[in-house]
């Protein structure tokens, strides 16, 4: 037996389990990536970007990002920042609010990273049950008792629903630690959060670059919240959390909010068609405001269509969690891609 070095509580942790990422034909559907490139401006960026540059440090604050940011959407650049993917941002937050043996509220089921930064912190865990619609339970504030930060996903994952935003602006008045509030699938969605910020000391909305701009290879994220909160986080993050290059991409993938709008239209109209064609072959689809749906088969029992898909070259994502495991969740591509996931799913899910 070889002597295990690391900390006995991370020794007793599973950590978290990204989606696979095979090599060969495969039909990509289950990381919630765009199927369609970022901004042709990424890539002019691209090849315009001086590479000579990258022997020297980043700007540690990325304030020419965060200057866009602020333009595009309407917030200080004070009240900005910019992390290495939101998950950074995530990992940021837990360790800026809450202390080992302090609680952290998450709802449940939801993002499976959270209570996994839980454990990573030593954090006392909160998780709220979501109700029979996973909408948010009535007593959320009782349920997340003492915990310094409340985080949830708005619209949520893996269920793809969102929640009223009353209610939202209700948990950020009335509950005593920070309200996180998720945003990585707010650009499919009908509403967002961001003015919450300006509303209430206490709020945090992130964001990120990889879904709706295509840039999930990137990294880069993006939290807004009050100029105090932002300060705070700013001690936890890594000096350089995000690079020149990144820096410079996400600048350009900003200036181009008409190609955003572009390609966040296709991908809503293909999951309009997705939706109502699994629904004809008799599957459950729960309502989606994000880029993924959450199906029910028809017939076949979840994790068994799951294996039958992958064999045949469809990667989707399947949670062992309790409430989901009867779900797949199915990121949706290119018309062409859904075309032949649908042929498949007729074929399989009996
Ligand atoms: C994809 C996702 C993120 C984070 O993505 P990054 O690639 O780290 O920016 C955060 N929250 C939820 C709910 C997500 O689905």
């Amino acid at each position: 037996m070889n002597k295990n070095y690391a900390r006995a509580d991370i020794q007793a942790i599973a950590g978290y389990v990204p989606g696979e990422q095979l090599s060969g034909t495969v039909i990509k559907l289950n990381t919630n990536e765009n199927p369609y490139p970022p901004s042709p401006r990424v890539g002019e960026a691209a090849r315009a970007f001086d590479w000579e540059s990258l022997r020297l440090y980043p700007d540690p604050t990325a304030l020419p990002l965060r200057e866009c940011a602020s333009r595009i959407y309407g917030l200080p650049r004070e009240c900005i920042l910019c992390g290495n993917g939101s998950d950074d941002l995530l990992t940021i937050a837990l360790r800026t609010f809450v202390a080992a043996g302090e609680g952290f509220a998450y709802p449940e089921p939801s993002y499976s990273l959270y209570p996994v930064l839980a454990q990573l912190q030593g954090a006392r865990r909160h998780p709220i049950a979501l109700d029979g619609d996973f909408q948010l339970p009535d007593d959320v504030l009782r349920q997340a008792g003492e915990a310094r930060l409340l985080m949830l996903a708005r619209p949520n994952a893996p269920t793809g629903n969102s929640f009223p935003k009353e209610a939202i602006r209700r948990l950020c008045r009335e509950f005593p630690g920070v309200v996180w509030i998720d945003e990585a699938y707010a650009d499919f969605a009908e509403d967002n959060c961001l003015d919450l910020v300006g509303e209430f000391p206490n709020v945090v909305v992130s964001r990120t670059f990889s879904k709706s701009y295509s840039l999930a290879g990137l990294r880069l994220g993006l939290a807004f919240g009050d100029a105090a909160l932002i300060a705070e986080m700013n001690k936890l993050k890594d000096s350089y959390n995000t690079d020149r290059f990144a820096q410079a991409m996400g600048v350009a993938a900003l200036e181009d909010q008409e190609y955003l709008e572009r390609s966040v239209a296709r991908v809503k109209e293909t999951r309009r068609r997705t939706a109502q064609a699994l629904e004809r072959q008799g599957a459950t689809v729960l309502p989606s405001q994000t880029n993924f749906l959450l199906v029910h088969p028809a017939r076949r029992p979840a994790r068994d269509l799951f294996l039958a898909l992958r064999q045949e070259g469809f990667l989707v994502r399947h949670f062992s969690l309790p409430r989901v495991e009867e779900f797949l969740r199915v990121s949706i591509g290119t018309e062409e891609q859904m075309e032949l996931f649908l042929e498949a799913m007729g074929r399989l899910d009996r």
